[in-house]
């Protein structure tokens, strides 16, 4: 007999890849780095009518949700006060009953100290469909990413995941720490900081020795991952000096010394400890944000530019013998009107760079020319040294520099210039407009990002700015802003270049 229950009658009643619509997720967002989210729950996010979110989620987790998703911050400290546990689980079925895919995303994984267990007693309580997506925890994760193997031929045969909320001190603990004591492996503590000195005191009681290795990682994953060592005798006050706080795990155990060896993050993370404000539109910062991250820097991703379609009648293509484009959003601005790549098999195709070329190719167009510098007076001379050209278009944004077309009509060409888009500024937030300004560096991918964190942040005071290329760095300066940084391959990975080496430099 199936244990599914029968479809809400409220329910839309169209299929759906995700399942029948009315249906809660416990979604584990794994520890911190973006890249250790499952492709589970990337796919649900991205598929959520409403995602209620904890506090400890990988930064940009909800990028890829829904522009009409509902986000509800059911974690939220600091600003406003923790939502009670009740309200989160009445929210999340009553938005289950009213037909809604509810996404309930937390931190690391939703059944390890995740109060995920309760959340889907409730569902079952009242009826309502859920499924569960396992999280890559931070138990597991942050000792990883600190070098340390919770089990090790040899060292740990088993590993304990124990909750340090609790004071060991009170006599009604439900942890028994005599047997923790006892227990015959590592022993991995969640939520164990503040109470650190008396777990420590606890297990030295029961019998593990004071020189027991203990390491503390901290924020563990996340580009900011920071950890210490020391043993049970001393781990409490080393921590205190270091000024490790929540999130932390601490590991205790001989594996907790494999660290010293093993140690592998600062290598792989050469913007380790940096914040990066990247201002573009949404959908292109992402590219350029995880590679930051990847090489552990924190991104501040300020929302500046918002690239909007205009209506505008397309040409007959045929007639042209040569398209030039002039930046990623008009090649893709162009492929969303077009049938297929076919409508330009008769013309000669420019690229203003290889960020640009490459767009293309994701549209089956190798593009003919592409200038080694990115900018329109090099597109120009290239373009005059193969011509001469009868009749070009140039789809691009509203607003662009003239160089190019004027420079061809010059020889005599008929140009039709295309505006595809328009990039507007997005507010900022006081927020987002504190964290980009604060930010250790600023990175421009182009003039009208610059631009538009300008007029949303009112200065570029404040990071060191790195530009992609000349034409952005005059834009840059255009604003009263010095450029400290230029790279010398005008691409996204030549600007990511630029700033590792000047991150080496100083
Ligand atoms: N469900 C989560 C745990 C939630 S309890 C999981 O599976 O990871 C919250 C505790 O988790 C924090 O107090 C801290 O001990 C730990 N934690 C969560 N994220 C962490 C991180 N990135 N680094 C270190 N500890 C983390």
């Amino acid at each position: 007999m199936s244990t599914e229950p029968p479809s809400p009658s409220n329910a839309r009643g169209r299929s759906d890849p995700i399942g029948p619509r009315g249906k809660v997720h416990l979604v584990g967002a794994g520890p911190g780095d973006p890249g250790l989210m499952t492709v589970r729950a990337v796919e649900l996010i991205a598929a959520a009518d409403v995602v209620l979110f904890d506090k400890l989620i990988p930064e940009s987790a909800l990028a890829g949700a829904r522009a009409d998703a509902e986000l509800i911050d059911v974690g939220k400290i600091g600003g406003g006060k923790q939502v009670p546990q009740e309200s989160t689980t009445a929210l999340l079925v009553e938005k289950a009953q009213a037909g809604l895919q509810v996404v309930r995303l937390k931190g690391g994984d939703p059944f390890v100290f995740g109060r995920g267990g309760e959340e889907a007693l409730a569902c079952v309580a009242a009826g309502v469909r859920f499924e569960v997506v396992p999280g890559v925890t931070s138990g597991i994760a942050a000792p990883a990413y600190a070098g340390i193997p919770v089990t090790q031929r040899g060292i740990a045969s088993a590993v304990a995941f124990v909750t340090g909320h609790e004071d060991p001190e009170k006599p009604e603990t439900l942890v028994d720490w005599p047997a923790l004591a006892a227990f015959p492996g590592t022993l991995c503590f969640y939520m164990g900081i503040r109470t650190l000195d008396r777990i420590a005191a606890q297990l030295v009681q029961g019998g593990r020795p004071a020189d027991e290795p203990v390491a503390v990682v901290m924020r563990g994953t996340y580009g900011d991952q920071r950890s210490v060592r020391g043993t049970l005798a001393n781990i409490a006050a080393v921590t205190r000096e270091a000024g490790i706080r929540a999130p932390a795990i601490a590991v205790v155990g001989g594996v907790a010394a494999l660290h010293d060896e093993l140690g592998w993050l600062g290598a792989a993370r050469p913007l380790g400890g940096r914040s990066v404000a990247v201002t573009r539109a949404r959908a292109q910062a992402s590219g350029i944000a995880a590679t930051l991250r990847t090489l552990g820097a924190t991104v501040v991703e300020a929302p500046a530019i918002r690239i909007e379609p205009l209506a505008a009648d397309l040409p007959e293509l045929a007639g042209y013998d040569l398209v030039v484009f002039t930046s990623v959003n008009a090649v893709q601005q162009l492929f969303a009107r077009l049938r297929d790549a076919r409508a330009l098999a008769g013309a000669t195709v420019a690229a203003i760079g290889p960020g640009t070329a490459a767009e293309l190719r994701r549209h089956g167009i190798a593009a003919d020319v592409v200038p080694e510098r990115s900018i329109s007076e090099a597109v120009l001379e290239e373009l005059t040294a193969r011509g001469p050209w009868r009749r070009v278009l140039v789809p691009r944004a509203e607003e662009g520099r003239e160089v190019l077309p004027e420079g061809l009509r010059e020889q005599g060409a008929e140009v039709d210039v295309l505006p595809l888009y328009r990039t507007l500024a997005e507010s900022l937030s006081s927020d987002q407009r504190a964290a980009a300004l604060g930010a250790d560096y600023a990175l421009f991918t182009s003039a009208s990002s610059a631009r538009y964190l300008y007029e949303a942040a009112g200065t570029l005071a404040g990071p060191r700015v790195v530009s992609i290329g000349p034409a952005t760095s005059d834009a840059v300066r255009a604003l009263g802003r010095e450029v400290d940084v230029e790279a010398a391959e005008h691409t996204p990975d030549g600007v990511v270049a630029a700033l590792v080496a000047d991150v080496a430099a100083r």
